[in-house]
């Protein structure tokens, strides 16, 4: 393909226990390739001989525990050889959550639940992929919990969600989301309706109960539960109310003693909180770039990872189409109804007319089977998304970017404050 980069630029040889890290920045891609020895991607072996693409916004590093030689096709923006990674202690962690694992399996319990928490940027999803894939690699079936709405890896931000994990991740790609459970949540902050973000947390810690009682390998592996980088006021008790909800055994901190304090001192005295340092390679990255990051996400849900599926581009008559919003602006609380609090307005399903606001808004699709959406039809699991592209007022309807054929499924409309101009 056109996006290949034909010059080789540099090999790397790598010592045991270092990392190549890589930030692609421009507008080319660059490709690594494992010439001999043994090397990772957060925990993703690589198979020599191939050539791996890392495409502009990417950020990652090859570690090896051996020693390899790396070729690198292309100019990253930087690549450098560390000496200092946290590896060891990561791996040390996983150790540790394959002993609970094994004496689960010996006593009848269940396996580690694990909350990864930290501020933006520390490397918690990276972490999580990390624990997630030495656990899958030797035979654990670990379900992987996603509790960040802005930068979240089951489905497009404003969601949360989880996935059982299979195999592991792909290098380029991830984890494979096939039939995750996802919930709608609408935006990328849990601070805008923090009622909504707590009850599906709980929703979720209830439908991982449900799959531990059904199923042994599930309950011995645990979970991985990635979290959100706001750390304080709502956030906080987010991550509390998230422990609690997963009833979780271990606790790790990212590179934050306050946060490390303020929950060991919060938590339940069973639970084992840990504080781990960051990666270096791990660094703050600029509002615009995660704001192009959860771009990327929704349009590689609609057009694949690597651009090789086809959205369909439809019209639907706003007849056609009931759309809600999870929760209502707040009133003043003098103009309550008596016995309502304003956190009832929260979860309130309020319908929204469609019309020119309406346009580029991400809506989640909800399946309906009865017709009228019932009390908490924020609980049901999102089919998939929808991108209204265009608005017509006159016609009375909306050209929807939809991943499957026309027409809607039966279904519930839900609109999320996040918009997302399609520009392919
Ligand atoms: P968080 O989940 O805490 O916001 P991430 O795990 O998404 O943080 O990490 C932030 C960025 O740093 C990501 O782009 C990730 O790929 C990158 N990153 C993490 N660890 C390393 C590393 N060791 N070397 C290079 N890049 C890294």
């Amino acid at each position: 393909p056109s996006s290949t980069p034909s010059v080789p630029s540099t090999k790397f040889e790598l010592d045991r226990e270092t990392e190549l890290r890589l930030e692609v920045e421009g507008s080319a891609p660059v490709q690594v390739e494992l010439v001999s020895g043994l090397a990772e991607v957060f925990g993703t072996e690589l198979v020599k001989n191939k050539k791996y693409t890392f495409p502009p916004g990417s950020r990652a590093a090859v570690f090896t525990w051996h020693g390899c030689t790396v070729q690198l096709f292309g100019s990253p923006d930087t690549a450098y050889v560390s000496k200092d990674t946290p590896m060891l202690l990561y791996l040390n962690t996983h150790v540790a959550l394959e002993q609970m694992r094994v004496q689960a399996e010996r006593e009848g319990e269940r396996g580690p639940r694990v909350l990864v928490a930290g501020p933006s940027d520390v490397g918690k999803s990276t972490l999580c992929r990390l624990l997630l894939n030495y656990a899958v690699r030797i035979g654990r079936r670990p379900a992987m919990v996603e509790l960040d709405v802005g930068q979240g890896s089951v489905s497009v931000p404003g969601t949360v969600g989880a996935l059982c994990v299979e195999r592991p991740a792909d290098v380029e790609e991830g984890f494979s989301t096939q039939a995750p459970l996802i919930y709608h949540f609408g935006s990328t902050t849990p601070g805008t309706n923090i009622k909504l973000y707590n009850k599906l947390t709980s929703r979720l810690a209830q439908v991982f109960n449900l799959r531990c009682d059904s199923n042994r390998r599930a309950a011995v592996s645990g979970c991985i539960i990635n979290t959100c980088g706001w750390v304080k006021g709502g956030g906080y008790q987010a991550i509390i109310h998230a422990a609690s909800a997963f009833e979780v055994d271990v606790v790790i901190v990212l590179d934050q003693e306050r946060l490390y304090n303020d929950l060991h001192r919060d938590l339940p005295h069973f639970v084992h909180t840990i504080l781990l340092p960051k990666s270096g390679g791990a660094s703050e990255r600029s509002k615009e770039c995660r704001r192009e990051s959860r771009d990327q996400r929704v349009r590689e849900y609609f057009y694949g990872p690597r651009g090789s599926l086809y959205p369909h581009a439809f019209e639907v008559k706003f007849s056609e189409v009931k759309v809600y919003k999870v929760g209502a602006p707040s009133i003043p609380d003098s103009c309550l109804p008596l016995g309502m609090s304003q956190e009832d307005n929260q979860l309130k399903l309020v319908p929204v007319t469609p019309g020119r606001d309406m346009a580029h808004h991400l809506l989640s699709v909800v399946p309906l089977e009865g017709g009228l959406p019932d009390e908490s039809i924020e609980e049901k699991n999102v089919a998939g998304f929808i991108v209204s592209t265009g608005v017509d007022i006159e016609r009375q309807t909306l050209t929807v970017l939809s991943p499957a054929p026309r027409p809607l499924p039966k279904c519930v409309l839900l609109i999320m404050d996040i918009r997302f101009m399609d520009l392919k």
